[in-house]
């Protein structure tokens, strides 16, 4: 097939606002090529293959002119290449979507455009204000607010603007306020009508000014409010009082720190911005394979000889069945032996791959499982854990003191992942964190440790004293107190949902009750 390329709206910052059309071509593409108000977190959907290639412009700086990202697209796309040409919004709302294609087709490349939801009403939307409403405004228009103020003849009719009673969105137009403002003003509009700014609408650290168009430009000044924003300026501006959703989500305007390993960050990382906040996904772990599946492998050819199979953990299921696959078994090899599954969510991995566990403990603990257990072993019965390397002991030595026959093999390994640790630590000293979460043992003991939080002089909890620490359970929680570290909240149920939960119940009093 021949190359071409896909002129994609991303939408206004948050990540599930593009389309479905839209993923589906960043998931094809062998390139991406993107601009700076994209949500960075799309490019995670694109092929592990595929070549990223920015070409943003910056109010500072220009990386690419329009012309050599014209020749860009052109060149990737005659070497055969699908391209994803993601930008932010719609394309064809001062996107200079317009020149790129027209570039395209002087090339004949094939080329689709894929609409994107414009930040001239998601921004509005975000802050509770409608750009049209019934009684209020019966249109909208959406205006550069970057026109050149020395420009002898606007392309703007101000006279137009400010006798229209529709609702005017400016995009572009942060540094130009005052002269907006002032040209409506001269041309007639009301100093009482209210206006509102909304920067970087639709991410968790939206902010919203609102005032009049008498006082907007004082304000905005002495908040130093900044780009990018959309302007909105008619009656409708007065409804965010009512209407206004998204900056009272229980998490908006905060930072969440993952420590989960990348694999398993997800569900975590999207409830998070699922309640308007920002997941930071520090995966001081990763999960690799072991040293050798030779004791792993040679377990799972004897699996007849056991009659219990325990799982503490979805990554036990996920390796112990990579390695029976590999060996060419199915979930046959494990028929007439008791499973068990400590926590809901190995329990449902083991479902997925066919088997219904035979015990499964309420709570996520290695304790509750050996209560359960109690009724069904008889002593001598041969148990097999497959798990990570460096997991706590308690559960097979409880075992065998019931007279059981352990063995406890290595399926995977957990090990640190120091990528991002600057970042972090800047973080941390810049007060920027707002919350920490710890969903095992082992993340606040690699967390710690990736830090060096306690080397030297340092010590955890002083250098964590002014962040919420949440657990995920108390033996979690008892590891942080070991070192130090204060904890703030501890989930009832310890499952993610119950960390979240346990979260916004304590990371802020002034969460309102309709989200608890
Ligand atoms: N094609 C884009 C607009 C590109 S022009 C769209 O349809 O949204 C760039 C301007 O868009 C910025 O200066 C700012 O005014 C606005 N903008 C883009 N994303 C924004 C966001 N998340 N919040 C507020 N304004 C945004």
């Amino acid at each position: 097939m021949s190359g071409r390329v896909y002129l994609i709206g991303a939408g206004p910052g948050d990540e599930g606002l593009i389309t479905v059309k839209g993923l589906n071509c960043v998931k094809e593409a062998n390139v991406i090529v993107y601009d700076r108000l994209i949500p960075q977190a799309l490019l995670r959907y694109a092929p592990s293959t595929a070549e990223f290639i920015f070409v943003g412009k910056s109010p500072e700086k220009h990386t690419l002119t329009q012309e050599e990202i014209n020749d860009l697209l052109i060149e990737q796309a005659e070497q055969g290449k699908i391209i994803a040409r993601l930008k932010g919004g719609d394309p064809f709302v001062f996107g200079r979507g317009g020149e790129e294609v027209i570039a395209l087709k002087e090339h004949n490349i094939p080329f689709e455009v894929v609409p994107g939801i414009t930040s001239a009403v998601a921004a509005p939307m975000y802050a509770g204000i409608p750009v049209t409403h019934r009684g209020l405004s019966s249109s909208f228009a959406v205006i550069t607010g970057h026109e050149d103020p020395d420009k002898a003849e606007s392309s703007i009719s101000w006279q137009d603007l400010a006798l229209e009673s529709g609702t005017l969105c400016f995009l572009m137009g942060v540094g130009n306020l005052s002269r907006i403002v002032d040209n409506l003003l001269a041309h007639g509009k009301d100093s009482e009508t209210p206006i509102a700014l909304v920067r970087w609408g639709t991410r968790p650290y939206q902010k919203t000014l609102t005032g009049t168009l008498s006082n907007i430009v004082e304000k905005a000044k002495s908040e130093n409010f900044k780009s990018p924003a959309v302007i909105i300026i008619g009656e409708v501006v007065n409804l965010r009082e009512q209407l206004a959703w998204f900056e009272k989500k229980p998490f908006f305007n905060k930072n969440i720190l993952v420590t989960r390993a990348r694999s398993q960050a997800s569900e975590l990382s999207y409830k998070i911005s699922q309640l308007g906040g920002q997941p930071v996904e520090f995966p001081t772990i990763k999960i690799e394979k072991p040293d050798t599946y030779q004791p792993l492998d040679e377990a799972i050819k004897k699996l007849a000889e056991y009659n219990w199979l325990v799982f503490t953990s979805v990554n036990g299921v996920k390796h112990f069945f990579n390695r029976l696959e590999n060996l060419d078994y199915d979930c046959r090899q494990l028929a007439g032996l008791k499973t068990c599954a400590i926590g809901s969510k190995t329990k449902e991995s083991l479902e997925e791959k066919g088997i219904k566990a035979d015990v499964v403990p309420q709570e996520y603990r290695a304790e509750a499982l050996i209560d359960l257990m109690k009724e069904q072993v008889k002593s001598g019965d041969r148990v097999l854990i497959p798990r990570a390397k460096e997991a706590r002991e308690v559960l097979p030595e409880a075992l065998r003191e019931q007279g059981l026959k352990v063995d406890v093999i290595t399926a995977y390994e957990t090990v640190k992942d120091t990528k991002d640790t600057e970042k972090v630590r800047k973080m941390l000293k810049q007060n920027e964190l707002d919350a920490i979460t710890f969903t095992s043992s082992s993340t606040v003991k690699n967390f710690v440790e990736v830090l060096e939080l306690n080397v030297g002089l340092n010590e955890p909890g002083a250098v964590l004293a002014n962040t919420h620490i949440a657990c995920i359970g108390p033996i979690t929680a008892s590891t942080c107190q070991q070192y130090g570290i204060e904890v703030n909240s501890i989930a009832n149920e310890y499952t993610i949902p119950g960390l979240v939960e346990s979260l916004i119940d304590n990371l802020d009093e002034n969460v309102e009750e309709e989200f608890k």
